[in-house]
């Protein structure tokens, strides 16, 4: 049984790469949480996919002991992703914690995301314990970066902690800091059960794991649960904590932070934000605030390529959905690509994860459409629709108004590269709003852009544009009326519905040049000769042709090995099959992605 008043809930926040997985594995080791063993470095990302990509993608609790000063104490840590897209992990982590370790890396400063999660921090409430990281390495400018942070925190630089996530040093003193500074979590023990639901995942076994914080009471296996947003009723299979796996328990009490398999078997019932209790309490128990509903940024359809895979599809994505709260998607049908789903996503990363999990997790590698903002359309006779694709705009003629998705848009970077910054927002959309100095050498640059300007690939420009020392964040803001057109792409005369996209009039041609030149390359050559055009409404406005040729698979058999040949031959009419056949020309995903990737 652990005592309320020694357990402390926090999490690790900071811009990505700053050191957040590897501090965690310090502190796994002083709390000899895991065998000396079975350590590796970034221990808590536990997806295959994080590993090969060194990136937290989801957040990930895990429960360590710590005594000190005699005292036998619970430490409950949470580490969390740092990219903007994954941005609703860490809000959803903060709500079930009472501090947070603000990390800066003293090679890079503070970044963009180091602000906008010490703001979310500091909105919910949070212990701030700020540390200088990365002390070990010979670039490490210690004082400098203890500067920036006082500037955003107002601390006193001396209670900045200095330390590596390598060396470890420095970790002690950091888990010191937090049994002195971080509130034990409040609650009531004795009132009854409230659980906050902050992430959930499907198992086969036990339906869905939701993962909880208990803010009031206790709950162990056989209590009836009930969810007091979706008024779903179950029985609790089995409850217990992360060390990270899971470790089953006799129950989880007030304070702690750990998994009830709840019985559920779909997402519906069981939403992430919403509050557990059970049935048996007393009175009107009141639900906890939640988390406020995230809204897609973008969105793309995906289509299963055979036809078969619906409802396989539609099963994998709901399995996904459980564990990635901020992925939406609904039915929708098109005539060209059959049934498929709109799904919204947090931005392109976010898209193209979820597109990798699909393969890895389920074996799906379905077409998707070119992502896509939501558009505000009003038409002249006054109707105003939503439009989540370029398929749904209506005829041009009939169009009053297009309005887009803007975003305020923080760009944080050493001063010297403002001239760089300025040439490529110039060739944006974006306006100039705002400089503020972190310090003498450090500016932090305020933009209104286009979400569409942002999401598609500034990131890389800007990264390259500043040897990647700046760094971004942004969120929506309002909608503006924009000059915006619908290019269409033709192959072979055809138009082919997933390459169609909403654009600024005034790329419309350079886009459109842009994409048949890819396609050229991503189409494999036919029997026949095929045309590559863009148009917009019915006018071509950019074309390119692929020449005839069979590839010769047989080319490198020499001598007269018929049998060989002919089974080179149908090894190749196969591997057709497997490419996307939405026209009279094969068009493979890889040309898919090509298009969509800038
Ligand atoms: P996260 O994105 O914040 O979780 O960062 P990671 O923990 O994945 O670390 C990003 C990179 O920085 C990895 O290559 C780590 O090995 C490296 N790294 C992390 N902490 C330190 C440190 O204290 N010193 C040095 N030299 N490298 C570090
Ligand atoms: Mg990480």
């Amino acid at each position: 049984m652990t005592n309320q008043q020694n357990i402390r809930n926090f999490c690790i926040i900071a811009h990505i790469d700053h050191g957040k997985s590897t501090l965690a594995d310090r502190m796994l080791e002083i709390t000899k949480t895991v065998e000396a063993r079975k350590m590796k470095e970034q221990l808590l990302d536990t997806m295959d996919l994080e590993r090969e990509r060194g990136i937290t993608i989801k957040l990930q609790p895990v429960r360590m002991k710590y005594s000190s000063s005699g005292k036998d104490y619970t430490l409950n840590l949470i580490d969390t992703p740092g990219h903007v897209d994954f941005s609703y992990e860490v809000s959803r982590s903060l709500a079930a914690v009472e501090g947070a370790v603000l990390l800066v890396d003293a090679t890079k400063g503070v970044q963009a995301q180091t602000v906008a999660n010490l703001y979310q921090a500091v909105g919910q409430d949070l212990e701030i314990i700020p540390v200088v990281n990365k002390i070990d390495l010979p670039n490490a400018d210690i004082q400098k970066t203890k500067k920036e942070i006082v500037h955003l925190l107002g601390s006193d630089p001396d209670e900045i902690i200095e330390a590596s996530g390598k060396t470890g040093q420095g970790v002690p003193e950091i888990l010191e800091r937090i049994v002195k500074k971080v509130q034990s979590p409040k609650g009531a023990p004795e009132k009854p059960l409230r659980a906050l639901i902050f992430d959930s995942k499907y198992d086969s076994y036990k339906g869905v794991l939701a993962f909880v914080k208990i803010i009031d009471g206790s709950v162990k296996a056989e209590d009836k649960l009930k969810t007091l947003g979706t008024r779903q009723i179950s029985t609790v299979i089995e409850v217990g904590y992360f060390v990270p796996n899971f470790l089953k328990q006799a129950n989880l009490a007030t304070g702690e932070i750990g998994y009830v398999a709840t019985g559920f078997k779909t997402v519906e019932d069981c939403r992430v934000g919403d509050t557990i209790t059970l049935t048996t309490a007393q009175g009107e128990v009141d639900p906890l605030p939640g988390y406020k509903v995230v809204k897609p940024m973008v969105y793309a359809s995906l289509y299963p390529t055979e036809g078969d895979a619906y409802n396989f599809m539609r099963d994998s994505l709901g399995k996904l959905k459980l564990n990635d709260a901020a992925f939406t998607f609904e039915p929708e049908s098109n005539q060209a690509l059959g049934r498929g789903f709109r799904c919204g996503f947090l931005g392109l990363l976010h898209l193209e994860i979820i597109q990798e999990r699909l393969k890895r997790e389920f074996g799906l590698e379905p077409v998707i459409t070119t992502p896509s903002v939501v558009y505000q359309v009003t038409q002249n006779n006054g109707e105003k629709n939503e439009i989540f694709s370029a398929l749904e705009m209506p005829d041009p003629s009939t169009i009053e108004r297009i309005e887009e998705p803007f975003v305020k848009l923080d760009l944080i970077s050493p001063a010297k590269y403002l001239g760089q910054i300025m040439e490529l927002m110039n060739s944006t959309r974006a306006q100039y709003k705002n400089t503020e100095y972190l310090d003498a050498e450090r500016i932090i640059l305020t933009f209104e852009a286009p979400l569409t300007d942002v999401i598609i690939d500034l990131h890389d420009k800007l990264k390259s544009a500043t040897s990647g020392f700046a760094s971004m964040n942004y969120e929506l803001s309002n909608y503006r009326a924009s000059d915006l057109v619908k290019l269409d792409i033709l192959v072979a005369g055809e138009k082919i519905d997933a390459f169609s996209r909403i654009i600024p009039r005034e790329r419309a041609f350079a886009e459109g040049k842009a994409t048949v030149e890819k396609l050229k390359n991503a189409i494999p050559r036919q029997n026949f000769q095929v045309a590559l055009q863009a148009a917009i409404g019915g006018k071509i406005i950019a074309r390119e042709t692929i020449k005839a040729f069979r590839k010769d698979v047989t080319a490198k058999l020499y001598g007269g090995d018929v049998t060989r040949k002919r089974k080179l031959l149908e090894k190749q009419k196969k591997g057709k099959k497997k490419l996307t056949n939405i026209s009279r020309v094969e068009i493979p995903g890889s040309a898919f992605l090509a298009v969509l990737r800038k």
